[in-house]
């Protein structure tokens, strides 16, 4: 038994059952034997290989909306340029570099802020970012933010925040729990009968609801800034645009996926994520959003385009490789359609490539809650 899983079930002996979002916590972010502070996760050679790890080209097209939303804020002056959950900072690298190569101005208004709860990607983000002349800095959560406008930029992080689960049952729902079987394996059990989790329509015995309060309070926390300072977020990862049911919890390790109670610590665990969920705080909290496929936003911006003149530059190998990395981030059957981006701004919203229609609250926070107001 792996030193997490043992310190797991010393918990549940003494304890009893805990909630899904607990154990995912614990399996990620354990300080002694987290997954994102022991393995090796990203890149070709890890568990699974993200859109910036990809190509470069997903960081240039970024950095273009970037710098195309910001020029649509009016040019603002100082902004804050943040990346949630960089991982080993190659987005952020990319986004600079290219900043420096297409808009210098805009980049001489960026304060790059990064937010990172892993002390050991922090490192390695910070030798990646190291050349820039523009030195970022590292917060830990978003309360450190300055208070200036923001383009914010997520890739693959609302993912892993946790999640918990509910089976419906006779009568109401059922948390579903991770315990200790018989053979002191761990295996998922289910709680007592309580009310529905979220408001929730009627529906079949067994059928899983996956709500996450930590990914909605980010989305929250980002909108509220957004209201407040201007600007506007882009949420990038696989799930779906219309709310939905059912179990997505998933384990993946070396590019394959493996039962998520199997090895905690050991493999990346992540569940799909609900943008229908997350769109509604942020228009509760006075923003507007819209979204869209990764391959359209990427095709959109010009990503034929660009690598059409990346491949141009170089031989029989490179064009290749070029030509299949574009299918990776985009092909309907690869990331294009999986992946999806949800776009959250201050209104009037006015990023591209993104429709805008009337947000369902034009109106602050503030002025639908004028008793709050101080
Ligand atoms: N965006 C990167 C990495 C995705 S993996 C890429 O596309 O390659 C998720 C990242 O989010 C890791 O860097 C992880 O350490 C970080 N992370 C996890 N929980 C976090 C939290 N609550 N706040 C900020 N970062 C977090």
């Amino acid at each position: 038994m792996s030193a997490l899983r043992e310190k797991i079930a010393r918990l549940i002996s003494t304890q009893g059952p805990m909630d899904i979002s607990r154990y995912m916590t614990m399996a990620m972010s354990d300080p002694q034997y987290g997954y994102y502070n022991t393995a090796e996760p990203f890149g070709r050679s890890g568990d699974f290989i993200t859109a910036p790890e990809v190509s470069q080209m997903f960081g240039e097209i970024i950095a273009v909306w970037a710098i195309a939303t910001w020029q649509g804020l009016g040019s603002p002056g100082p902004f804050a340029l943040c990346e949630a959950g960089p991982g080993r900072g190659t987005l952020m690298d990319d986004i600079l570099r290219t900043g420096a190569k297409l808009a210098p101005q805009w980049l001489a208004c960026a304060r790059p802020v990064l937010v990172e709860t892993s002390p050991r990607l922090v490192k390695i983000q910070q030798e990646k970012l190291s050349s820039h002349p523009v030195k970022p800095q590292w917060i830990e959560n978003l309360d450190g933010l300055p208070q200036i406008p923001l383009l914010l930029i997520a890739n693959e992080l609302f993912d892993v925040l946790p999640i918990r689960q509910y089976a419906a049952c006779k009568g109401g729902f059922r948390e579903r729990m991770v315990s200790l079987s018989r053979e002191g394996s761990l295996c998922f059990s289910l709680g007592p009968v309580e009310a529905a989790p979220a408001p929730a329509k009627k529906m079949p015995s067994g059928t899983i609801v996956e709500i996450s309060p930590a990914r909605l309070a980010l989305a929250r926390q980002i909108s509220r800034h957004l209201a407040r300072h201007k600007g506007a977020a882009l949420i990038i990862d696989y799930g779906a645009l219309e709310p939905g049911v059912g179990d997505t919890l998933q384990a993946v390790s070396k590019h394959g996926f493996c039962g998520p109670l199997k090895n905690p610590g050991g493999c990346d665990l992540t569940s799909h994520v609900d943008f229908a969920a997350l769109a509604e705080a942020a228009h509760s909290a006075g923003c507007q959003t819209a979204a869209m496929t990764q391959g359209a936003f990427l095709l959109k911006l010009g990503l034929l385009e660009r690598a059409d003149r990346l491949g141009a530059g170089g031989n029989e190998a490179l064009r290749r490789q070029v030509t299949a990395d574009t299918e990776r981030l985009a092909a309907p059957d690869q990331m294009g359609e999986l992946f999806k981006i949800l776009c959250i701004a201050s209104p009037p919203a006015n990023a591209p490539p993104f429709h805008w229609e009337p947000a369902p609250t034009q109106q602050s926070p503030e002025q639908r809650h004028p008793e709050q107001q101080h």
